[in-house]
């Protein structure tokens, strides 16, 4: 596994680099201040052809590894985060498709992708089911050749934007996780929106409910088989969050890069505040964290490339997520401090950075949740060596919260050696769907 960038990444980041700086930059802080979609960033992004990047070369798309995608996420977090999700939004849509859909629905929807004509949904969080998903309410009862939809998702990024939806759903309440089943929902089959949320961060992407009411979904359109919809749902988290974590990298450069610069221009005592030690220590941390959280970052995402080797994505995915989203937590609220009271206002883009940083450390899973998944993986590795006790805290551990069981997809991509061991009953009774693996 290389640890640098090889030609075409750094040639792809130089290029990145003058694209945000030109076409997405200027108007985040417009799109902020007015809680309006970035539509002339986004149509910069399908001009630049960035969508495809996501999509593999068999589906329209050019295939992108993961880090270039990553290099993609952090650029454009640089000059405007929610330029950057929406980026990343169709992409976490498509990965139930991508790897589990049929090949009929991946040649209807993945090109159209891959071209920017249409955008996608990822809809599994509710209003009371957030980290807690196998509370999920929203029902999906099969009705012939179809499914008939009923209940709400809650904070949906791009709700009403997108054309298509990648809902959870419960087909059977009383199985929890092994009752979630997934389908790809069109819009136009009678979705209904609410009002968009008006918050903090990220104000520029749309967050919103997304309600249905008797939607008919063709069964053709469930996206693996009923009851394999947890599984889905992690295993795509598995390989976005990584990308969120470059997002999160993206907006910490971003700062560090103002306040270096703001330094050299302010006065204090007679002299440049650049020139106070306490205030270049300060900086050269906000620096060292920021390049530790992107090491972390592109590791993860070199290991999706790879193909993970050692089982280890979801530990790897949650410990990047989570260490470069709190880095970009402290070094925006330092990089407000090394401004002082103008960093305060609006007139400097800090204070955006830093309302902007602190979703990295809550979608896609909050941090607390990736720390759980961290743990569970550390515990598990000691007893490798013994399946049985291995299966035993796993069964206990999934007892107790839902995430257990993603968090052993390095456990339950090791089925196989285990199977001789125990019969089906002692454990989830449930073996993986079965995918092909696309990043
Ligand atoms: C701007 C934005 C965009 C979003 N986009 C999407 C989207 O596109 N699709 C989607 O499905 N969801 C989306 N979400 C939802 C997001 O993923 C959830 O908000 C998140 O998972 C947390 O769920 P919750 O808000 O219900 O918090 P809760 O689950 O109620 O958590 C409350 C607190 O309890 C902690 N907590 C909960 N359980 C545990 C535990 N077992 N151990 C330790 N601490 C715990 C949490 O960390 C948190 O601090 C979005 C949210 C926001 C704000």
């Amino acid at each position: 596994m290389s640890f640098d960038l090889n030609t075409e990444q750094r040639a792809f980041r130089d290029v990145m680099r003058g694209f945000v700086d030109e076409k997405v930059a200027p108007h985040a802080a417009q799109h902020d201040r007015d809680q309006t979609f970035p539509q002339e960033s986004f149509d910069a992004c399908v001009a630049m052809e960035l969508p495809s990047l996501q999509v593999p070369e068999a589906y329209g798309g050019a295939g992108a590894d993961m880090v270039t995608q990553a290099i993609m996420a952090e650029e454009l977090a640089r000059g405007c985060a929610s330029t950057s999700v929406t980026m990343l939004i169709s992409k976490l849509g498509m990965l139930p498709v991508m790897n589990f859909a049929s090949e009929e629905i991946k040649q209807s929807y993945l090109p159209r992708i891959a071209s920017g004509e249409i955008q996608a949904s990822y809809c599994l969080s509710e209003a009371d089911a957030g980290s807690d998903v196998a509370s999920m309410r929203c029902r999906a009862v099969r009705d012939g050749d179809d499914y008939v939809l009923n209940g709400s998702k809650y904070w949906i990024t791009n709700a009403g934007v997108s054309d298509t939806y990648t809902v959870f759903a419960t087909t059977d309440p009383s199985a929890r996780t092994h009752g979630i089943t997934c389908f790809l929902v069109e819009k136009e089959w009678g979705v209904e929106f609410a009002n968009h949320e008006d918050k903090m961060g990220l104000r520029a992407s749309p967050t919103g409910e997304v309600i249905f009411h008797d939607v008919r979904v063709p069964a053709t359109h469930r996206i693996g088989n009923e009851g394999e919809g947890f599984l889905i749902a992690m295993h795509t988290l598995d390989r976005s969050r990584p990308t969120i974590g470059a997002q999160a990298i993206g907006i910490a450069q971003a700062a560090v890069d103002y306040a270096g610069q703001y330094m050299k221009g302010r006065k204090a005592f007679g002299k440049p505040i650049a020139e106070l030690q306490g205030l270049r220590f300060m900086l050269a941390d906000m620096a060292i964290r920021t390049e530790a959280a992107r090491a972390l970052v592109y590791r993860a995402c070199a290991t999706i490339d790879a193909g993970d080797p050692d089982g280890a994505l979801s530990y790897l995915g949650a410990a990047a997520k989570s260490f470069a989203s709190d880095t970009a937590m402290s070094v925006t609220t330092d990089a407000v401090q090394l401004l002082g009271g103008y960093g305060f206002t609006k007139d400097f883009p800090v204070e955006r950075f830093m309302r902007d940083a602190k979703i990295t450390q809550i979608y896609e899973g909050t941090n607390q949740i990736q720390r759980v998944v961290i743990a569970n993986t550390c515990s598990s590795r000691s007893s490798w060596e013994n399946p049985l006790s291995t299966l035993a805290s796993f069964a206990i551990s999934s007892l107790l919260h839902p995430y257990l069981i993603p968090t052993s997809s390095l456990l339950r991509d090791r089925w196989a050696t285990w199977r001789p061991f125990v019969n089906d009953n002692q454990a989830s009774g449930r073996s993986a769907p079965s995918r092909v693996e696309t990043n």
